[in-house]
């Protein structure tokens, strides 16, 4: 059978988190049968809620699967709620009595899984709590979920980090990051690894660069005030950009498990350059949104949002390059950006591979160094919203001449398959009841990905930049594009 068995605690209960995103996704592993009988959840928060109140918020969450009467009362039975101030240590007290008395009544063999949907200066106060009254059990497994933000800075990171392993070893940690769930993400290693003709060219001999966008086309809605004291850079590079830097950079593992996989990325990881103070300013470049249209619509800018400091220096767009020093790449630069309230939303990787070294299609009394070079071929990862990928080829123009025409061979998963296929959090969860760590940010990763992107931050802390500099609509700051042309590049971008 796949039931798989644990009591679940998660902090935080009552938050957004809990409601958008993890009881949807128990109810989807229980419909497929991954939790059936040995499972419950304690919800718990600082609110006083009752049983009964806290089962119809979980029923409210899962109402778009259109659960039956019946399958509503027996999943929602499996959740009990604990009021519970995280600070206060009496009251862990109350929560190993309910947690013992749900593993007998289910039988749930001291399996724990602890989720921690809250704020991040919470973490260290519960994890320490939760060992030293003996919520972590002696013979189940004991995972602990987080999310991010991991830190703000190396600093704070390896506190953090230093408080949680006082408590929990690294296997036990699972560090959300939610990016490592989705399908095409974990498609990276799938056509790198499946395919010779992708493999075997995936070097510096071969490619040209590496361009990674994740673009909104939002700005930051009801969350101003949360992103104001973060940023783009810390937002989006630090945690997803990093990740699927290093699923692109890393040596093929040996087998493809937990561990070499691992050992791969952070050794990819470990070879991207960090910059100088100089090196930041010539390679890094951050925007702000200001006003703009777009079909229509009029948008306002960052500093009149919500909750945003109106002087705010904070970034809303991050562009740059990235130098992986090691035999594979040295002399390919990685190119990533990220920014909210863009022309469209989309996350892509474009690996633009190099031309023909001639273009023999030039006219006679063309020079081999005057003619364009032929386009190049690029292959597409399409990751959100559609998934999929695609591939740009030089093809013969139908009809008389000769003439070359660029065509693309384009592959995107169905809407229906799309519809079917688990989210990425119930993925994740899923993972941590199996005990796998693969598709999940460990220490190491995260400490190499601060180091790389503090000297960037302290660089731009020291300057006052000039916000707002692009208009919303668009896809970012002049800068943003200058940044490819001095290498003499373009972004690749298109539907
Ligand atoms: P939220 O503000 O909606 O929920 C916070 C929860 O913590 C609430 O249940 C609240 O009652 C509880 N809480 C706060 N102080 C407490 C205390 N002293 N004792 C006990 N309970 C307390 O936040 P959220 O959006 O659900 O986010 C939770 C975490 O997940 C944060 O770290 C956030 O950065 C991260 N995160 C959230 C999302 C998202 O989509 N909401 C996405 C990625 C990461």
């Amino acid at each position: 059978s796949n039931e798989q068995i644990a009591l679940f605690t998660i902090f935080g209960g009552t938050g957004d988190l809990a409601q958008r995103k993890l009881y949807p996704s128990l109810f989807r592993l229980y419909r497929k049968g991954y939790l059936k009988e040995h499972f419950a959840v304690i919800g718990t928060a600082r609110r006083e809620w009752t049983d009964e109140y806290y089962r119809n918020i979980v029923s409210q969450s899962i109402a778009s699967f259109n659960p039956t009467e019946d399958e509503l009362v027996q999943f929602t039975s499996h959740f009990y709620y604990q009021s519970h101030n995280v600070t206060d240590t009496e009251h862990y007290t109350n929560l190993k009595k309910l947690a013992d008395e749900l593993d007998t009544r289910y039988d749930l063999k001291q399996n724990r899984i602890f989720y921690l949907a809250m704020a991040p200066n919470f973490f260290g106060t519960i994890t320490s709590h939760l060992k030293s009254e003996n919520i972590v059990t002696e013979n189940g497994f004991n995972h602990l979920i987080i999310e991010k933000p991991f830190g703000t800075d190396f600093e704070s990171a390896n506190q953090l980090n230093n408080e949680i392993r006082e408590a929990f070893e690294e296997e036990q940690i699972f560090r959300i990051d939610h990016y490592l769930g989705k399908e095409m993400i974990q498609n990276i290693s799938a056509i790198r690894f499946g395919n010779n003709i992708f493999e075997s060219l995936w070097n510096n001999k071969y490619i040209d660069n590496i361009q990674i966008t994740l673009a909104e086309s939002l700005g930051v809605e009801e969350r101003g005030g949360y992103y104001d004291t973060s940023g783009a850079l810390k937002d989006m590079i630090q945690n997803h950009t990093m990740q699927v830097v290093s699923l692109l950079a890393m040596e093929p593992p040996a087998v493809f498990t937990e561990k070499n996989i691992r050992e791969e990325k952070v050794k990819a990881l470990n070879s991207i350059r960090i910059y100088s103070k100089d090196e930041v300013k010539e390679n890094f470049v951050r925007g702000q949104y200001g006003a703009g249209t777009l079909d229509g619509q009029s948008f306002i800018p960052y500093r009149d949002e919500i909750n945003v400091n109106p002087e705010s220096e904070t970034e809303t767009f991050v562009a740059g390059k990235l130098m992986v020093d090691n035999f594979r790449w040295r002399g390919v630069p990685f190119y990533v950006r990220s920014g909210k309230q863009l022309t469209e939303k989309g996350t892509r990787i474009n690996v633009v591979f190099k031309p023909t070294p001639i273009n023999v299609f030039r006219s006679e009394n063309e020079t081999a160094c005057e003619a364009e070079t032929m386009p190049p071929n690029v292959l597409t990862i399409y990751i959100q919203p559609t998934e999929g990928f695609s591939l740009t080829m030089n093809g013969k123009e139908i009809g008389d001449g000769f003439n070359i025409d660029p065509i693309k061979l384009d592959y995107r998963h169905s809407a229906e398959a799309l519809d079917n296929s688990p989210e990425a959090y119930e993925k994740l969860i899923l993972d941590c009841l199996k005990g796998d760590g693969t598709n999940f940010s460990h220490w190491d990763e995260v400490a190499q990905s601060w180091r790389i992107v503090d000297v960037i931050r302290q660089t731009w802390d020291n300057e006052t930049p000039d916000f707002p500099n692009y208009a919303s609509g668009t896809m970012g700051p002049q800068s943003a594009f200058d940044l490819l042309e001095k290498d003499g590049f373009n972004w690749v971008w298109t539907p």
